[in-house]
């Protein structure tokens, strides 16, 4: 038995590609493709060489000394926030943006919640020379004016949506609006291990270099390539789904996901997908999704912009119903205590959903030998205006 995805693009009850008849062109073409193309030789290079070069990989696998003596374990970060552009989002976009140069498109499309991958794909777009137009929510736009700038700078262009609740699932539908009306030029570059297949493959595939080099850099600094544990944070689950990719079969390798609690699971102020949800269908995929009693979605809700996801991608869906995997849901004031923490031990400020990841070590209990490995996904500068605030109110 394998936790990977099958021949036809589910893990487990999860996944498939429920998507409109008018996009169905595009999503074959790609399903038939994706595997050809980035396993190539040439494509393997071109991939290597920018993630080397342009992103700065490997990241580190940082011995984290004093958090280590603080929670009586081995912790080892892996620096994703190093990554240019500051989070493990570029793998992703660096990969199929390449894919897309091979496919003949000329045009990207993307949608963005926080901005984050909006700021990934824009980034790569001008590197490619390649047309970039980003749906945001019109709410968001002003919630994240930085990234806004951002992308308008490395010259993209930012559509507003302003259907619904304005935020992330309404540019998600602006933006399949358009992949139907321009189908030839255009690819959708996707955020994140959701969508209809291929993408949460694709996606995870593209992110797995992360759990690949943590294989070679766990080896050449303890003698082994498994840890114990592996804790990440999850929004749809892209960084969780990297660190974790070479290992999803070991079973002596434990998951933790840390989920968005918001104000609490019970609040109705929460983006605690894997509690709250139940099976349903977002963006093309049968997933774990947050919705009410006529299959509406729910508005989820997280300090953090990253996490406020009402879905999870279908690979951890499936993992936490097998229970290959745990999940805690962390609330917005235990993040912000562990990105506090973090900062004055190590001298990292993570990004806010990362936060989360690290506030996992208040919660378990883990043996002195153990071998805990965290994702450290992002790093805090986009959130700083909320970790001032947070610290002069309190
Ligand atoms: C976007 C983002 C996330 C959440 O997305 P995943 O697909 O779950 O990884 C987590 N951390 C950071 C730093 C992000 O930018």
């Amino acid at each position: 038995m394998t936790y990977n995805i099958n021949q036809k693009g589910f893990y487990g009850q999860f996944g498939g590609a429920y998507i409109p008849e008018m996009l169905y062109s595009n999503i074959a073409r790609l399903k038939d493709s994706y595997l050809e193309i980035t396993s190539k030789a040439s494509f393997k290079q071109k991939f290597h060489a920018l993630l080397k070069d342009y992103v700065g990989r490997p990241s580190p696998l940082y011995f984290a000394e004093r958090l280590s003596e603080k929670y009586e374990c081995q912790i080892y970060l892996k620096r994703e926030d190093l990554n240019h552009t500051g989070a493990h989002k570029i793998n992703n976009t660096i990969g199929q943006i390449l894919l897309a140069r091979e496919l003949g498109k000329t045009r990207i499309i993307a949608e963005t919640g926080a901005g984050q991958h909006g700021v990934a794909t824009a980034t790569v777009c001008a590197l490619m020379d390649m047309e970039c137009i980003v749906y945001m929510g019109s709410v968001d736009i002003v919630r994240q004016a930085a990234n806004v700038s951002r992308m308008r700078m490395l010259g993209a262009e930012v559509r507003p949506a302003e259907s619904g609740s304005k935020t992330l699932k309404d540019a998600t539908n602006e933006a399949i609006r358009d992949w139907i009306d321009n189908p030839v030029e255009t690819h959708y570059i996707i955020g994140s291990v959701v969508g209809p297949h291929p993408y949460p493959d694709m996606v995870a595939r593209f992110q797995s270099v992360i759990s690949e080099e943590i294989r070679i850099q766990l080896k050449e600094k303890i003698g082994r390539e498994n840890p114990d544990y592996i804790i990440a944070c999850v929004g749809g689950g892209s960084n969780a789904a990297g660190a974790i990719y070479h290992y999803l079969d070991q079973s002596d390798v434990k998951f933790v996901f840390a989920e968005a609690a918001g104000l609490g699971v019970e609040t109705g102020h929460s983006a605690a997908t894997s509690i709250l949800g139940k099976p349903g269908i977002i963006h093309g995929a049968n997933t774990l999704l947050m919705q009410d009693k006529y299959g509406q979605i729910i508005e989820p809700y997280s300090i953090s912009a990253g996490l406020d996801y009402p879905g999870i991608g279908p690979m951890l869906a499936n993992l936490i119903h097998s229970a290959r995997a745990t999940v805690e849901a962390i609330t917005d004031q235990q993040a912000m205590d562990a990105a506090f923490s973090l900062a004055r031990t190590e001298g990292i400020i993570p990004a806010l959903e990362t936060a989360h990841a690290f506030a996992v070590l208040e919660r378990k209990k883990f043996l002195p030998e153990d071998v805990v490995v965290i994702n450290l996904s992002g790093r805090g500068d986009k959130d700083l205006p909320t970790y001032i605030k947070a610290d002069l109110a309190s």
